[in-house]
C-alpha cells in the first residue's frame, strides 16, 4: 500500500462535478494535486469540471471505479458522490440506502483492488440526529440520525472504519454542517435542480419576488426558528486537501466536524439574503419539515487541532454575499431554484 499523498499525486474525486466536489477540485489543483472527477452527472454539472478529466460512471460500479483508479494512477480518493437531501430521504429511503451505502462499499472495494489506501469521506452533521441538549456538537457526542440521509451516511462511516481496521486503509470522515456560499472568484457555485436548500431558495425568492416557505417557527431555539451552522464551501474544500495530506490518521479512521461553531436561524439567513440582494425575500411560515432537528452547530476544535484549519469566511453576511454574486452571474443553466417557479 502507498503512504499518504503528496503534491503532484492524482486524486479521484467521486461526485467532483457537484457543489462541494467541484470546489474541492479547485482547492486540490491549487495545492498541486491533479483531481480526476468520477461522476454520473445526475446532479453534477460538466461545466463545473475545470481542473482535470471527467470520467462518467456510476459510483456503485466497482469495476469501473477500479479501472479508473488504475488507469489514472490514483493515490487517494475523496468520496462525495451520493444523495444529499434530508426531505428526499424521508420520501425515498430506498434510494438513499442504495446510493449512499452501496456507493461506499463499491469505493472501498475498488480501492483495495487498485491498491489505493487513503480515503476522505463526505459525511454530515445529520449523523448526530437531535442533540440531547443545546450546545455545540463534538465528535464524541451520541450518534443517532433521525432521517434516512443521516442513517445512510453513518452506515457509510461505520463501513469505512471497519475496512480501515480490517484492511489497513486510512480514512477521514468530514462531517459538514451547512455548506454555503460560492467560489469567491465566481467560477463555480451551488446549482441543484431541483433546489431544496435554504440559502439558494431565499436568494431566488428575493430576486424573483416569489415566496419562500419557512419550515416551522415553534422550535426550542432563541427565536423559534431552526438553527444551523453555515460554513463556506471554499473552507470545506480546503479541509479536504488538509486531510488528504495528514501524515498519519489515528487508529486508521478519524471523524471531524467542519463548521464555524456559530449558529444562525432561518430568519437570520433570510435577513442576510435581503441585505445582499437589496430587498428581503418574501416568505410565509409553514409546518416543520419532517426530519429537521431544531439546532445543529459544530464544535470544530478537533479539525482545528488536527488539520490546523480555520474558516477564512467567518461571518454569515460575507458567505451569503458570495452566493448572491454567483447567482447573479451564472448558475450552470439552472434557471430557477424555486420549486413553485413558472
Ligand atoms: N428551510 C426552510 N425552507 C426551505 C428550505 C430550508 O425553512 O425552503 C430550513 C430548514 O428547515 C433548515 C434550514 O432551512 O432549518 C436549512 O435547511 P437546508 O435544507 O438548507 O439544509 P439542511 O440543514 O437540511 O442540511
Amino acid at each position: 500500500m502507498k503512504g499518504y499523498t503528496v503534491q503532484g499525486d492524482r486524486i479521484l474525486v467521486t461526485g467532483g462535478a457537484g457543489y462541494i466536489g467541484s470546489h474541492t477540485c479547485k482547492a486540490l489543483a491549487y495545492a498541486g494535486y491533479e483531481p480526476v472527477v468520477y461522476d454520473d452527472l445526475s446532479n453534477g454539472h460538466a461545466e463545473a469540471v475545470l481542473w482535470g478529466p471527467l470520467v462518467k460512471g456510476d459510483v456503485r460500479d466497482v469495476d469501473r471505479l477500479a479501472s479508473t483508479m488504475s488507469a489514472h494512477s490514483i493515490s487517494g480518493v475523496i468520496h462525495f458522490a451520493g444523495l444529499i437531501e434530508v426531505g428526499g430521504s424521508m420520501r425515498r429511503p430506498d434510494l438513499y440506502w442504495d446510493h449512499n451505502v452501496n456507493g461506499v462499499a463499491a469505493v472501498l472495494s475498488a480501492m483495495r483492488q487498485a491498491d489505493v489506501s487513503r480515503l476522505i469521506f463526505s459525511s454530515t452533521a445529520a449523523v448526530y440526529g437531535t442533540p440531547a441538549q443545546p450546545g455545540l456538537l463534538s465528535e464524541t457526542d451520541a450518534l443517532g440520525p433521525i432521517n434516512p440521509y443521516g442513517d445512510s451516511k453513518l452506515a457509510g462511516e461505520r463501513m469505512i472504519a471497519a475496512s480501515c481496521n480490517a484492511f489497513g486503509l486510512e480514512a477521514v470522515a468530514l462531517r459538514y454542517f451547512n455548506a454555503s456560499g460560492a467560489d469567491p472568484e465566481g467560477q463555480i457555485g451551488e446549482a441543484h435542480n431541483p433546489e431544496t436548500h435554504l440559502i439558494p431558495l431565499a436568494i431566488e425568492a428575493a430576486l424573483s419576488g416569489q415566496s419562500l416557505t419557512v419550515f416551522g417557527s415553534d422550535f426550542p431555539t432563541p427565536d423559534g426558528f431552526c438553527m444551523r451552522d453555515y460554513i463556506h464551501v471554499a473552507d470545506l474544500a480546503r479541509a479536504h486537501v488538509l486531510a488528504l495530506g495528514l501524515d498519519r490518521i489515528d487508529g486508521g479512521f478519524e471523524a471531524m466536524n467542519l463548521g464555524r461553531g456559530v449558529g444562525a436561524s432561518v430568519v437570520e439567513v433570510i435577513e442576510a439574503v435581503g441585505n445582499a440582494c437589496g430587498r428581503p425575500p418574501l416568505h410565509t411560515i409553514g409546518p416543520r419539515r419532517a426530519g429537521d432537528p431544531p439546532m445543529l452547530v459544530a464544535d470544530p476544535s478537533r479539525a482545528r487541532a488536527r488539520l490546523e484549519w480555520r474558516p477564512e469566511f467567518d461571518d454569515l453576511q460575507t458567505i451569503i454575499d458570495t452566493a448572491v454574486a454567483w447567482r447573479r452571474d451564472r448558475r450552470f443553466g439552472v434557471t430557477s431554484a424555486l420549486p413553485n417557479a413558472a
